[in-house]
This record gives C-alpha cells, sequence and structure tokens, in this order.
C-alpha cells in the first residue's frame, strides 16, 4: 500500500474535476484521481452547447433563464442554487474564452448562441438563442481547454486511479468527518491511500444502468455508490432525463441542436407532432416532455419503420452548408451507424437515458450534505454526480455543462479555503480494508456467476420497466429483477485474478455500484406516485404538488447487498416563482 498526503484531493477529471482542480490548485495543494485519462472523460462527448444569457444574437437576461430552468425542473429545483447558477453563466462562459475555448463566432465577432429546448424569451413567448457552442464538440472543446489549464497550472492527475472508497472519520459527537480516500492503481493492482483535508467528488453519471444509453462505457455512478454505501444520502434518484434523439435501436445520441437549428421529429404519417403536445415551442419543448410524446406517438401506432417503433427527426429543408458547418459530428453518427444520411432522409429516433438528475445532496457552496442540514466536514461533490438541485426533475439542455463550471469553481473554491482554515484529521485504523475486503471476495472462488450476464439483465429489466413511463406494476418487476440480480452477484467470480490491467474486476466492482443505484432509483419511483419530469407514472399522470413537492433522501439501511433502502424527504427551497402549470 502507497501513502500520499495533500490538502485538496479531487475525484474525477471531467468538467467538474478539473473546473474545481484549476482554483484548488492555486490556492492549496491538490491531487486530482481519475479512473480515465482526463481528456477521456464523458464531459468530452457533449455536443449541443452550454448556455447562459449573453444577449449576443437576441435580448435576454439572468433572470428569464432561472424562470426556464425552473418551470424545465417541473419545479423541483432549489431556486436558490438556479439563480446563482444563471448569473453566474456569464462569466463561466468568459471565463472559458478567456482560457482559449474557441466558440462560434458571430460575424461581428462575438459568441454567437442557439436555440436549445425549454430556454424561452420573457418566460415562455418564444425560443431564445442562449446557448453559446463550438460546432457540435462543446464539451470537447471545454474538457481540453481546461485541461490545458490544468497543465499550465501544475495540477498533479494521478491517471487510471480508481477510488473505491471515502475514509470517514467520525468527530466527537461520531459524525463523520471525510479524511481520505482509498485507490486502486489499474496498472499494477496496488492500493493508495490518499489523506487529504478536503476530497471533491466529481465522477459523473449513471447512465450504464440502462440499455439504452447515450453515456460512454465508464459512466457506472461509482461516486454515488461509494457514498451511497457509507450510510449517507442521495437526493432524487428516480428521476433520470430520457434525451428524446437517440439513434433508433441504438442510444447514440444526436444533439438536441439540431432542433435548436431548425430539425423537426415526425411521426409516420409525416406530420409535425410536436405542434399537438407543445404548441408554443414545439420541437423545442423540454425534453421530458418531448420524449413522452414521442412514445405516445409510437403507442397510438403513429410509429415508423417496419415495427413502427421510432419517429423521425427530419433536417432534409436545412441546407448542407448549414448542417455541414454547424453539426459535423452527428452527420456523421447518422451515416456511419445507420447508414441514414440527414441530408435526403431523416433520421429514426428514440429517447435514450442521458443523465441523472439526482446525485449526491450538496448546498449551493458544494458542501455535501449528511441529511436534510448537515453538512460533513470536508466533504464536496459538483457536476452530474451531483445533486444542488438546479435541474430539479428534468434538466435542460446546456444547463449540464453549465453546471459542471459554476458549481466546479464553487466547490474547487470552498475545498481549498477549507483546507487552508483545518489540519488532517487522522484516518481511521486500517483505511483499506474495505477494499481488501472487497477485491478478496471478488477474486475467491465462490460461484460460477459472471459480471457480463448480469448486467446484461439488469439493463434489460431497466430498460422495459423503469424508463421513459413506468407503473407500480412495472417497477414492482424491475425490484424483484435488481434484488435477485444482486442476490447473484454475490456469486461473481472473476477470472482474472492477475494485478496488471485487471479490468475485469473493476468491471465486477462497477456492476456492483449499477446494481444498488438500480435499487434506489426504482424504491424511488415506486413512492413518488406522480408523474413529474423524467418520472412519469401511467397510473398517476398528474404533477401532484400537495404530496410530492418534496425532494427524494434515500439511505441504505443495513449491510452488504442484502441491505434495504430507506427514504426520507426534504423541502423544496422557493425563491419568487409560484408553481404553475407547465405548458409549451
Ligand atoms: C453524448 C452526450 C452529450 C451531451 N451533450 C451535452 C450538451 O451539449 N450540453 C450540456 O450541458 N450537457 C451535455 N451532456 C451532459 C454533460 O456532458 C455531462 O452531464 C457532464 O459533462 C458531466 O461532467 P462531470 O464532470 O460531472 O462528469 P464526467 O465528464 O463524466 O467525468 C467524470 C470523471 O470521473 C472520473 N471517475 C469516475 N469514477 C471514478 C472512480 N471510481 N475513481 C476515479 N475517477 C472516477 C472519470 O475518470 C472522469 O474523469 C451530454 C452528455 C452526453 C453523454
Amino acid at each position: 500500500m502507497q501513502f500520499h498526503k495533500y490538502d485538496v484531493v479531487i475525484v474525477g477529471a471531467g468538467g467538474a474535476g478539473m473546473r474545481a482542480a484549476i482554483e484548488s490548485g492555486q490556492r492549496a495543494r491538490t491531487a486530482v484521481l481519475t479512473k480515465l485519462y482526463p481528456t477521456r472523460s464523458h464531459t468530452g462527448a457533449a455536443q449541443g452547447g452550454m448556455c447562459a444569457a449573453l444577449a449576443n444574437v437576441e435580448e435576454d437576461n439572468w433572470e428569464w433563464h432561472t424562470f426556464d430552468t425552473i418551470k424545465g425542473g417541473d419545479y423541483l429545483v432549489d431556486q436558490d442554487a438556479a439563480e446563482i447558477m444563471a448569473k453566474e453563466a456569464i462569466d463561466a462562459v468568459l471565463d472559458l474564452e478567456k482560457m482559449g475555448l474557441p466558440f462560434n463566432r458571430t460575424p461581428e465577432g462575438k459568441i454567437d448562441q442557439r436555440r436549445f429546448g425549454g430556454h424561452t424569451r420573457d418566460h415562455g413567448k418564444a425560443a431564445v438563442r442562449r446557448a453559446c457552442y463550438a460546432a457540435d464538440r462543446t464539451g470537447h472543446m471545454i474538457l481540453q481547454t481546461l485541461y490545458q489549464n490544468c497543465v499550465k497550472h501544475g495540477t498533479e492527475f494521478f491517471n487510471e486511479f480508481y477510488v473505491l472508497d471515502l475514509v470517514l472519520t467520525p468527530d466527537e459527537n461520531g459524525n463523520p468527518a471525510a479524511s481520505g480516500v482509498v485507490a486502486y492503481e489499474l496498472a499494477t493492482g496496488e492500493l493508495h491511500v490518499f489523506q487529504a483535508k478536503s476530497i471533491v467528488f466529481a465522477t459523473g453519471g449513471a447512465g450504464k444502468i440502462f440499455k439504452t444509453t447515450s453515456n460512454a462505457h465508464t459512466l457506472t455512478g461509482d461516486g454515488l455508490g461509494i457514498i451511497f454505501r457509507k450510510g449517507l444520502p442521495l437526493e432524487d434518484m428516480e428521476f433520470f432525463q430520457f434525451h428524446p434523439t437517440g439513434l433508433a435501436g441504438l442510444g447514440i445520441l444526436i444533439s438536441e441542436a439540431v432542433r435548436g437549428e431548425g430539425g423537426i421529429l415526425r411521426n409516420a404519417d409525416g406530420e409535425r407532432f410536436m405542434e399537438r403536445y407543445a404548441p408554443t415551442i414545439k420541437d423545442l419543448a423540454p425534453r421530458d416532455i418531448v420524449a413522452r410524446s414521442m412514445v405516445q406517438e409510437v403507442l397510438q401506432g403513429r410509429g415508423c419503420g417496419p415495427n413502427k417503433d421510432y419517429v423521425v427527426l427530419d433536417v432534409t429543408h436545412i441546407p448542407e452548408e448549414t448542417l455541414n458547418a454547424k453539426l459535423p459530428d452527428i452527420m456523421e453518427f447518422s451515416r456511419t451507424y445507420l447508414g441514414v444520411d440527414p441530408v435526403t432522409e431523416p433520421v429514426p429516433v428514440f429517447p435514450t437515458c442521458h443523465y441523472v438528475m439526482g446525485g449526491i445532496p450538496t448546498n449551493i457552496h458544494g458542501e455535501a450534505l449528511r441529511d436534510n442540514e448537515n453538512v460533513i466536514p470536508g466533504l464536496y461533490a459538483a457536476g452530474e454526480v451531483a445533486c444542488v438541485s438546479v435541474h430539479g426533475s428534468n434538466r435542460l439542455g446546456t444547463n449540464s455543462l453549465l453546471d459542471i463550471n459554476v458549481f466546479g469553481r464553487r466547490a474547487g473554491i470552498a475545498a481549498a479555503e477549507y483546507a487552508l482554515a483545518h489540519e488532517h484529521i487522522e484516518l481511521p485504523e486500517n483505511p483499506t480494508k474495505v477494499v481488501e475486503d472487497q477485491l478478496a471476495l471478488l477474486l475467491s472462488e465462490h460461484g460460477d456467476e459472471r459480471v457480463a450476464d448480469i448486467r446484461t439483465e439488469l439493463q434489460r429489466t431497466m430498460d422495459s420497466h423503469a424508463s421513459v413511463y413506468r407503473t407500480e406494476d412495472t417497477l414492482k418487476q424491475a425490484l424483484t429483477d435488481v434484488q435477485a440480480l444482486k442476490e447473484r452477484y454475490s456469486r461473481i467470480t472473476v477470472s482474472d485474478k492477475g494485478k496488471r490491467y485487471n479490468t475485469d474486476v473493476l468491471e465486477a466492482v462497477e456492476l456492483g455500484f449499477l446494481l444498488e443505484l438500480a435499487e434506489v432509483l426504482v424504491v424511488g419511483a415506486l413512492a413518488r406516485k406522480e408523474s413529474r419530469g423524467g418520472h412519469a407514472r401511467e397510473d398517476y399522470p398528474n404533477r401532484d404538488d400537495t404530496n410530492f413537492m418534496r425532494h427524494t433522501m434515500a439511505y441504505k439501511e443495513g449491510e452488504g447487498l442484502t441491505a434495504d433502502v430507506r427514504l426520507d424527504y426534504k423541502p423544496v427551497t422557493f425563491t419568487r416563482y409560484e408553481p404553475m402549470e407547465r405548458k409549451y
């Protein structure tokens, strides 16, 4: 075992982790631990844009952005956090510009902006141009820019280090405080203990719970799983976003920017069906509404293709030069993976699991919470792994690249300031025990279950029973299936027993996180007997503010894989926006 000591340890080198590192690294001795090389993080796959009310191409202001974010999130958004994000958005974009990000420009040389779902002028009157972008590679540019700036500031990276446990030391009252993390080095199989005064979790999402997803293979919810196993809460985990336009049958993302540039969804009759569901902003309604509408079209027999199981995205009316200039990757994805040329033919699309709205509950400084009120000293979270909650029950497109920059920055500053004002706290005796036991069990011969089989079955049941539409029956079926798979997981044996580059054993660990998070999702979804944002219950089709205008807080109760999920609730923070009926 190797031992390291830092002021601040950041777990994750996506947009959130590196934005935090730029701040923290200039103030305190900081290490960034990441299971991937930084530039392979999923932020680099983001396509469409990052929004800020710059008003570069038409009238706009941060108050309208705040309102859209809250209404888009179906009023489950903490309004104080949404105000901060919309206000700080402008500097967040300008900071990236100063760091060297090559945004697309208007003819006058200003940062260009385009339309995106749910972003409107004057409280819903019409779609507004708010998304700043670099073609359809905005995330790639953000990730590269942040990485180069980390290199410039001499950030210390530990690449291909898998953090498998958070070390907590109880204070004099028995409450947890963060004191370190345990990481597994892929190249050697060695364990490393990093002692730190503050720790920032920025490990991204968990889309691999589902089969049909836009998410990378690595998005297995590690940070969420580690926190949950410590008995700490996860907030609003029943809310997953299904992005309307995944390539049909594959789930690969076709950015909402395509509709922002004028793309139109059509059913088998060629009808622009979104006119019926969202008469004012049509194809640019928020994602939850568009995804549900697409599924309705298919259920009502108006789907396209031999099995009538998708709709199409039509851009044949947009000039080819515009498509090539503003959406080059999208054109390529469609040609490569479906053999469809968007210039001449509409592209088959269907909803794909895209984003987890829930996560580690934090306050506006990125401090992680151990219950509804109290922070865990020294622990921070930012990015998709966190729940501030700026996205409520449905995130607006382009608000995540914004979230990771605004709250990544805030968490980096707060973590460094905390570290400068405090001493290291002692690590408990034998900090690696949890991880050692976990790995020893997976590597020992105690059954013949295989990781790939269990993962496939998990993803299949979640796709069938817990995606865009859910009912009591489907969710109960998902719960039964997930619990049976957890039991089978306890009989997994990993065949590679080696030390070097043992990705088999790490995939087994990741599957353990996915199984537990799937259960948290389903238990929360069963209890939420209403439809709101990304959570649509056929048996409870309406939003129920009387009983469910509250955040879900899920805790693990008991030990090991047979533990239960206990639910508690937390009030939503309101500032000035009363919940209204959500029409677009
Ligand atoms: C295809 C696609 C397109 C998107 N397009 C847009 C868009 O146009 N606009 C927008 O706003 N949002 C978009 N999103 C969403 C947005 O990109 C993500 O929500 C956001 O980038 C997440 O950033 P992050 O820093 O939180 O996590 P990530 O970028 O996913 O980074 C996670 C980091 O954590 C590390 N990590 C994970 N587990 C461990 C572990 N156990 N130990 C050590 N390190 C670990 C990884 O190595 C990685 O560095 C898109 C998402 C996808 C999938």
